[in-house]
């Protein structure tokens, strides 16, 4: 019977949303927190973009150190043979990728200049994966974007190249949307029976459907036999209507009638890490939470009308189908409601001793005290905003891993 598993595409699809972005030191945090949360992979990012290759790099550092696992890393990129060899070139060593090209005729006549077949399609693909294989990549995923709005036979074809190519993954991405959770369980079911191999679910929602779709796809593909892995983001976080929400999506698969019987996670999700995960990406990304956000919104445990709150006071399970301490909600949060003293691009020692010392790190001994200040100098200079003790303490504790991914050097090299 296959599992589910999740790959999280916050720090991708996440970050490339109009009007929403993260900074490099924001990024990693979140892989942090998706690595403690028990998610098998986070799309990191782009691997061909300048600006990413310092962040990737110190990432893939912090995986060698053992603080980012056994969490994989993955990058996304367009499946051609040129943008292969630059990702390669800009970040060596890399080991997980996911390349995407367009399969429906729209796109294909509508958005792809260069290409005008289906045969080319395959043809392009295929030699973006020959080239990540002897670049050294130890598993591809193949995306099929826009899946929804292509034939379904072409899809078959593409999948069985990409599987005789030595692809790991295919990536059947409703890219617009468009499924409904009875298409898609179709068309996934079929995909896994006549390509067999695993099937990654990448759903959107521009029409309210992108947690449902998913996890009908994914049940598709388990009943057709595969592994399923579902794309999500934090906070549903996503190109316009966004994606499938990550702690909506694990909530479905474990709590969803009868579901968990029979499709099953791969790897053990710690939930309760989704609260500490959900406001950092809502602080980080500058959009709060809906109030009625499944399991961390305001309101997902709050009850007023007469009725519902009698009801709950007897027996929770009357009005709540799980308990806020899976979400590892109920803990008391403190709020500074006097004098505070924030980080800040402009800060002093002084400031950033009393800061450090709130969380119980001496600084006054440490002869690197100035050093890690002026990294936390330029993480505000990246965030905007003052940094929180998570953000502070991973600068204290990895100062060399910091700096690397704090560093952007826009004209070096290019
Ligand atoms: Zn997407």
């Amino acid at each position: 019977m296959g599992k589910i598993y999740i790959i999280d595409v916050t720090n991708r699809d996440g970050v490339q949303t109009a009007k929403l972005g993260l900074s490099k030191l924001a990024k990693t945090m979140i892989n942090v927190y998706l690595n403690e949360l028990g998610i098998f992979q986070s799309e990191l990012g782009f691997p061909t973009t300048r600006h990413e290759s310092n962040y990737i790099k110190a990432n893939m550092k912090l995986q060698e150190m053992g603080v980012l696992q056994p969490i994989r890393l993955g990058g996304w990129l367009r499946a051609t043979a040129e943008d292969v060899s630059r990702a390669f070139e800009f970040v060596p060593g890399l080991r997980h990728l996911n390349l995407s090209i367009s399969t429906s005729s729209q796109m294909i006549h509508g958005k792809l200049r260069s290409i005008t077949s289906e045969q080319q399609v395959i043809d392009t693909a295929m030699k973006a994966l020959e080239t990540a294989r002897r670049c050294g990549a130890e598993s591809v995923g193949i995306n099929a974007e826009d899946a929804s709005r292509t034939e379904i036979d072409f899809l078959v074809r593409f999948g069985l190249a990409a599987k005789a190519g030595g692809a790991a993954r295919f990536r059947y991405c409703d890219t617009l949307g468009y499924d409904n959770p009875f298409t898609i369980y179709d068309a996934c079911k079929r995909l896994a029976e006549e390509v067999n191999m695993p099937i990654e679910l990448h759903c959107h929602g521009d029409l309210g459907m992108a947690v449902a779709n998913s996890v009908a796809g994914a049940m598709g593909v388990v009943d057709g036999g595969q592994d399923a892995y579902i794309n999500t983001t934090v906070n549903g976080v996503g190109e316009r209507a966004g994606n499938a929400d990550l702690v909506a999506v694990v909530l479905a698969l474990k709590k969803s009638k009868g579901l968990a019987r029979k499709y099953k996670l791969g790897m053990p999700v710690r939930l309760n890490v989704a609260w500490k995960l959900c406001r950092y990406a809502s602080y980080a990304f500058k959009v709060p939470i809906p109030i009625n956000q499944p399991g961390v919104g305001a309101n997902a445990f709050a009850h007023a009308s007469g009725i519902h709150a009698d009801g709950v006071l007897k027996d929770p399970q009357n009005y709540e189908l799980y308990d806020f301490s899976e979400l590892g909600r109920g803990e008391p949060e403190t709020v500074e409601t006097g004098r505070e003293i924030c980080s800040g691009e402009y800060g002093g020692i002084s400031g950033f001793r009393h800061i450090m010392g709130k969380f119980e790190v001496n600084l006054e001994n440490r002869a690197n005290a100035e050093d890690i200040l002026e990294l936390v100098r330029y993480a505000n200079v990246e965030a905007q905003k003052p940094l929180v003790e998570d953000e502070l303490l991973f600068i204290v504790k990895y100062p060399d891993v910091a700096r690397e991914l704090l560093t952007l050097a826009p004209l070096a090299g290019s």
